[in-house]
């Protein structure tokens, strides 16, 4: 079930929105060319 009665935060599209760093996981902006939190570098789409 996807709906949510209770208006909870569901994310569509959570993978255009943020970036996850294969590293350690930490969320960053897609616009980071390295991860922010340990400096690895991001994978780039497109
Ligand atoms: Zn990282």
């Amino acid at each position: 079930m996807c709906s949510n009665d209770k208006g909870g935060f569901v994310p569509p599209d959570a993978n255009k929105l943020v970036a996850r760093c294969p590293a350690c996981k930490a969320f960053n902006s897609p616009k980071n060319i390295k991860c922010k939190k340990c400096g690895a570098d991001m994978p780039k789409k497109s």
